[in-house]
Formats: C-alpha cells, sequence, structure tokens
C-alpha cells in the first residue's frame, strides 16, 4: 500500500520528522471501497517546515530572469504530457472517475502550463515616456513571494495546474494543500516540477486537512491564498486569510443550470445535458444539475432524458466501456441517496432512480446510478442543495423569462448554458443572466486557459478569477516608478508647488 507523505525541500517529507506524531487517513479506491494508500497528514509544525523551505527558495528564483523561469516551464510541460497517462490512472483509483475523462483533466491542466509559458509577453510592463518634462514613469509586477494553493478531490490534478504554473512562472513559491481523499497525484505533480528543474522548494506539498489549512491561513510568510472548494469552506478561507492580511480568492459551490428552449434540437441537447450531469458522478463544480425546461417540450425532453440516463454504462473508472464511475465515498453516496429520497418525500417523481445500484464484482463500491427527477420546484431540498452526484433535476418553466428569474434567484452563480437554435433567445439570454460562465449550447462552458475561470455570487468570494489574465495580477503586485536624470543646464528648479507638465 502506498504511503502519501508531503513534499519538502524537494523531498518526500519523512513521517518521523513531525514532531507533534502524524496523523493518518486512509484513502480509498472508490470502486472497490479498498484501501489503496495511507496519506500522512501535516500538523502546524510540517506547515512551518513547508513555509520556510519555500521563502528560502522563493529569493533566488523570483530573482531568476524570465527566459531561465520559463525554460523550466517548458520541460515541465513535457514531462506532464509523457506522463498524462500515468497520472490520470492515478486519478482514477484514488477519485473513481473514469481514465479518459482522468485524462481529459491533466490535458486542461496542461494548457495552463502552456499560457504560463507565454509568462514574458504576459508579464510586459507599461512605460509613459516624457510623462512630465524630464519624467518617465513605468509600471511592473513583481512576486508576492509564499503563495499556497487549497484544492477540492474532484480535480486533483487540473485545479492545481489551475493555479501552480502561473503562480511559479511570476516568481512566487507555491504551496499545495491537496485533498487528503485523492492526494497521490500530487506527489507525482512535485516529482515532475523537480525534474523540470525547479529549485527544490518553489514547489511544496503539505498533505492535510483542516488542520494543515488553518496553519496556512494565519501564517504570517503566506502572503497569498487560492482556494476552489465547497462554498462553506470558502466562505470560512476568505473571511480568515483576509483578516490575516492575505490576498485571497475563495472559489466555491455551484447549482449550475441547463436551459432547453422549444426551439433546440431536443435530441442533441438531451445527449448534452445527460453527459454533463452524470459525467464523473456529477461531482464537477461545472456539471449541469439543473435541466430548465419550456413546458411545451417538457415531457419529449424527459422521455428522450430517461431513455439516456438508463443506457449510462456505470463501473469501475478503470474499465474501457464506462461512462460513470463511483461517488467519491459512502458518505457521499448515503448523503447524495439522502437527496434522492427527500425529492420523492417532497412531491417530485423519480423518473429514474438511481439508490441502491450495484455493480457486479465491485458490490462495496460507492455507485450511485443515474438519477433523473422531474417536477422539481425550488423550494425542494433537491433544488436547495449541491448534491454533488449524478442526479438531474427537472424544472419545468413557461418561456425565457421565467428561466432566466430562476438562475438568477439561485445563490449560486458558477456556470450556466442554454439550448435554442435562436440567436436572439442565445443574446438575451447571455446578457440577462447573473452567472460567471455560460455557454451557448455548450453544456460546460469551462473557459479555455487563456480566458480566466470563475463564477459570481455564493461560487466566488474574492475579486480574482483563476488561471488566464486574471491569474496574472493574482499572483503579483505592481510597482510603479516614477523617474527624473535632471540635466544640470536645462533642469527646472526644485518647485515647492504640484505641477503636471
Ligand atoms: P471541500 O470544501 O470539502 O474541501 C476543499 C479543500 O478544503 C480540501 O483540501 C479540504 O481538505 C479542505 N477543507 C475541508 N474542510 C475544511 C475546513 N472546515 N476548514 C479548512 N479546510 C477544509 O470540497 P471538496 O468536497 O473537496 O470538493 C467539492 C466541492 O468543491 C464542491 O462544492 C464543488 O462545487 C467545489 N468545487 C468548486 C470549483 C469551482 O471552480 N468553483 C471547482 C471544483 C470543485
Amino acid at each position: 500500500m502506498r504511503q502519501t507523505t508531503s513534499w519538502i525541500d524537494g523531498r518526500p517529507a519523512t513521517t518521523d520528522s513531525t514532531t507533534s506524531g502524524p496523523r493518518r487517513s486512509p484513502v480509498l479506491d472508490p470502486s472497490t471501497g479498498e484501501q489503496v494508500a495511507e496519506v500522512v497528514l501535516a500538523g502546524a509544525d510540517d506547515v512551518d517546515r513547508a513555509v520556510a523551505s519555500a521563502v528560502r527558495a522563493q529569493v533566488a528564483w523570483g530573482e531568476l530572469s524570465l527566459a531561465r523561469r520559463v525554460n523550466v516551464l517548458f520541460s515541465f510541460r513535457e514531462l506532464l504530457k509523457g506522463a498524462a497517462d500515468q497520472l490520470a490512472r492515478l486519478i482514477s483509483e484514488e477519485h473513481g472517475k473514469t481514465v479518459t475523462d482522468a485524462a481529459g483533466e491533466v490535458a486542461r491542466g496542461l494548457e495552463v502550463v502552456e499560457f504560463a509559458c507565454g509568462l514574458p509577453q504576459l508579464l510586459k510592463g507599461e512605460f509613459s515616456g516624457q510623462a512630465a518634462t524630464g519624467i518617465d514613469v513605468h509600471s511592473v509586477r513583481e512576486p508576492l513571494g509564499v503563495v499556497a494553493g487549497i484544492t477540492p478531490f474532484n480535480f486533483p490534478v487540473m485545479v492545481p495546474l489551475w493555479m501552480s504554473p502561473v503562480a511559479i512562472a511570476t516568481g512566487n513559491a507555491f504551496v499545495l494543500k491537496p485533498s487528503e481523499r485523492d492526494p497521490s497525484p500530487s506527489l507525482l505533480l512535485a516529482e515532475l516540477w523537480q525534474r523540470a528543474g525547479l529549485p527544490d522548494g518553489v514547489f511544496t506539498v503539505v498533505q492535510g486537512d483542516r488542520e494543515a489549512v488553518d496553519a496556512l491561513l494565519v501564517h504570517p510568510d503566506v502572503a497569498a491564498v487560492s482556494f476552489v472548494g465547497s462554498t462553506p469552506v470558502a466562505r470560512h478561507i476568505h473571511r480568515v486569510a483576509s483578516e490575516h492580511g492575505k490576498r485571497v480568492q475563495a472559489l466555491g459551490g455551484a447549482k449550475n443550470h441547463g436551459v432547453v428552449l422549444a426551439d433546440a434540437d431536443l435530441a442533441d441537447a438531451a445527449d448534452q445535458l445527460t453527459a454533463a450531469a452524470y459525467g464523473a458522478a456529477g461531482e464537477r463544480c461545472m456539471a449541469l444539475s439543473v435541466a430548465v425546461v419550456e413546458e411545451s417540450v417538457a415531457d419529449q425532453l424527459i422521455t428522450l432524458l430517461a431513455e439516456r440516463a438508463r443506457a449510462v454504462r456505470m463501473g469501475p473508472g478503470s474499465d474501457e466501456g464506462t461512462d460513470m464511475g463511483p461517488v467519491i465515498s459512502a458518505q457521499a453516496k448515503e448523503r447524495i441517496e439522502g437527496l434522492i429520497s427527500s425529492a420523492e418525500q417532497e412531491g417530485a417523481t423519480l423518473v429514474v432512480d438511481g439508490r441502491g445500484a450495484r455493480v457486479p464484482g465491485h458490490e462495496n463500491g460507492f455507485f450511485v446510478g443515474p438519477t433523473l427527477v422531474d417536477g422539481v420546484t425550488p423550494q425542494m431540498r433537491v433544488y436547495q442543495e449541491e448534491v454533488f452526484g449524478p442526479v438531474l433535476d427537472v424544472v419545468r418553466v413557461r418561456d425565457l423569462a421565467e428561466a432566466v428569474e430562476l438562475v438568477n434567484a439561485n445563490p449560486y452563480g458558477n456556470g450556466t448554458a442554454v439550448f435554442t437554435s435562436s440567436g436572439e433567445a442565445a443574446r438575451t439570454f447571455r446578457r440577462s443572466v447573473k452567472v460567471g460562465m455560460v455557454g451557448i449550447n455548450v453544456p460546460i462552458p469551462v473557459p479555455v486557459a487563456w480566458h480566466s475561470f470563475g463564477g459570481w455570487k455564493d461560487s466566488l468570494f474574492g475579486e480574482s478569477h483563476v488561471y488566464g489574465p486574471e491569474s496574472i495580477r493574482f499572483y503579483t503586485r505592481g510597482k510603479v516608478t516614477t523617474e527624473r536624470w535632471p540635466h544640470r543646464a536645462t533642469a527646472p528648479a526644485a518647485s515647492f508647488h504640484f505641477s503636471g507638465d
């Protein structure tokens, strides 16, 4: 069985180096329910050692030329591509998603590395020559120092890669605190960074849970915190880290609506909704978990959705024919099945019921079957809570205006999509929804790496979205220099009065 430790100063942290005595947590394969690894949870002492190492390493790294920093990024890209299959298998084993889906996650992370390879162009400063007589003004952006990333279980490689390439390319040292539920891929990332030539201490991993997070949030040498996870924790992170003077971006949970208008290609909309609701067992922050359907086509769409939900091939993520794997844990399965039951009790119709699903040969796996719930109203628990499982709610509406009202009344604002053949309806939808990422006939509109990713309202606390242009600003701070080289013969005399010319 693997033992997954922290990675400090360029090597796995030995367990006896923890003065407080290590706590450990089992890592399970969700397809079988069996333990595949044990993660050693860092305490506050380990966080101190990790941050101290990062502080030392950042000084030299931040001074290194842009050309040399970016060379490391280019090497990392090659190594990451080479290790994509190994990473995908490791993700699938600890998370449960299919290997193909996990490979897609690595590919989306790789995009951000490629974005960061263009850093010299992205980090060019601004210069105003002769801003006033004999005076030039220029602005540059400098690294913050040590920055931390705290990441969720559902994308153990992609989310760390939303943050670390840009944080590192801009000259910071990055301390990652991955999810304790699928911690092992983070160590493979650390090895790849090292092989790419990144100096020890610039990329650090502290494994752990709340104890490690709380130590990072109050650490005086951590300048900024990037967080991705659930809304209650995002709110806590934003508050505590802000109180301790840190720059914070905290991305939270979601309830994403897919609106189907009567003029949509219904078969295509049903295909897209099915994949976006049940892919990765619904454990995506951009999963479409609510289908909002114009009443006139609702029965037709539900027939198509039910056919597709019943055809989803559920099984272990490592099997080639699998469309959808298990959910992350026995507790998650119980919680999701409880929410399905609550919908039934509150008067919704279970068109397809995934409770009690069994996969032959994997009886102890944490499987929940694809579930389709009709007649959902905004008052029901299954609508109000983020289910984070393979459950698609259907809410029927009269028209586009009522659909937009529903989307905007929801406290979350991560992603949304509209399915229509009308450009006018799509434009109205795009302009009127209060949501950060919008898809027009695109079910999961995760922006490409050179546009930033982020939701609105309870889906993001802090001003800055992740990766893309906003990340360059987040991981740097501006310095503006006003300079003058007086020439004795022509220089104006010193003045007591403010002058702009
Ligand atoms: P989570 O909030 O339980 O955990 C996220 C991270 O915070 C983990 O590293 C965990 O160890 C740590 N953590 C958990 N509880 C904590 C606490 N009380 N104090 C301090 N740290 C704590 O989230 P999760 O279950 O790992 O991930 C699923 C959630 O993440 C969903 O809500 C999903 O929507 C969200 N998510 C959002 C995005 C986005 O871009 N907005 C992307 C992926 C996932």
